[in-house]
């Protein structure tokens, strides 16, 4: 997708918690503070209309990349560009809050994501109040047409959230996201709560809303059929860092990272029994002790004493410049 600009731009960016045992507990077992590097140097560039899919194990740092990317969490180092400006770097409250409407985020949890006590059209009315959007005369009908516009009728706006099953509440999620006219959506995992014959009408319907209305996403799975469906470009993340980043046929046809191999061998599949079975290799290291050189080599089939020694620089590989962090990619 090189030379199309980007709506949105990670820029070297990095989250660190403090998970530090509490002063007095240190002080008695003499202990240092320790810090968690959740996202490492991440680097992305999502062009308008287009879908950048996040994929990797739990305890990646997927999630945190979207929290950052939706303004919802600061992050410890780098920059969130929108339209080329800086997000965090914004001083005018009104500004921030101009942009806060062209980003929106849809979570997993189509149970938890709405408040219980408020009845549908006032869940999805409410961005369009607080953005200050539509006359209120007028939002009772803007509801109306979301409600449509995600399969649902104009008289659910009357029920409540545990009335509906969980797909109608996760297209609830989205008609609230919708409401206040955004560009941007992070999708946090938004089918993985769903059954698979509900999974794959949420996707559609996601897929033609942003045909319709050109809108731009993130999208974070650990499933891989769901992000080979929904991808234009997929990232592919080992703790905190990303490891490969390719465009979604590059990625499939050529898996270049022995990570990325390792993910695509895991994917469930059915045994000689007609059992889904998942096969699973090693497991994710302690984040806060990260392995030395490249943070994959206990579980690397491949490794070397390089890999054990030196972290791997970000190279490009193919003429579809894929990006890899490995010593021993050699195309
Ligand atoms: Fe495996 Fe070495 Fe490549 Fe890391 S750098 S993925 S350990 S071959």
């Amino acid at each position: 997708m090189t030379g199309e600009t980007p709506l949105i731009s990670a820029r070297q960016l990095g989250a660190v918690f403090d998970v530090s045992k509490p002063w007095l507990n240190r002080m008695l077992a003499l202990e240092a503070k320790q810090y968690l590097t959740a996202v490492d140097m991440v680097d992305i560039d999502i062009p308008k209309g287009k879908t950048f899919a996040l994929v990797g194990e739990s305890g990646s740092g997927k999630s945190t990349i979207g929290r950052m990317i939706v303004g919802l969490q600061k992050p410890t180092s780098g920059q969130v560009l929108i339209d080329g400006e800086d997000f965090f770097a914004i001083s005018s409250e009104k500004k921030k809050m101009a942009m806060r409407r062209r980003i929106q985020m849809i979570f997993q949890s189509p149970y938890a994501s709405l408040n219980p006590r408020w009845r549908v059209r006032h869940i999805i009315g409410e961005p369009i109040r607080a953005f200050d959007l539509l006359p209120a005369s007028e939002v009772d009908g803007r509801v109306a047409e979301l409600l449509d516009q995600v399969g649902l009728a104009k008289s659910d706006g009357e029920k409540f959230p545990h009335e509906f099953s969980g797909g109608q509440r996760q297209r609830i999620a989205i008609a609230r996201a919708l409401a206040s006219n955004p560009e941007f959506i992070v999708c946090d995992e938004p089918t993985s709560a769903l059954d698979v014959s509900v999974q794959s009408q949420v996707l559609n319907l996601m897929k033609s809303l942003q045909r319709e209305l050109g809108l731009t996403y993130l999208f974070i799975s650990h499933d891989l059929s769901v992000i080979r469906y929904m991808a234009d470009e997929i990232g592919v993340l080992y703790l905190g860092r990303l490891v490969e980043v390719a465009d979604r046929d590059t990625l499939f046809d050529k898996p270049r990272h022995p990570y990325t191999r390792m993910l695509m061998d895991a994917a469930p599949h059915i045994d000689a029994f007609g059992r889904t079975a998942e096969i699973v290799k090693g497991e994710i290291p302690d984040p806060i002790n990260k392995p030395s050189g490249c943070s994959f080599h206990p579980r690397c089939t491949l490794t070397e004493e390089i890999c054990r020694r030196d972290r791997p620089e970000v190279r490009e590989f193919g003429t579809e410049k894929a990006r890899v962090a490995c010593h021993l990619c050699a195309d």
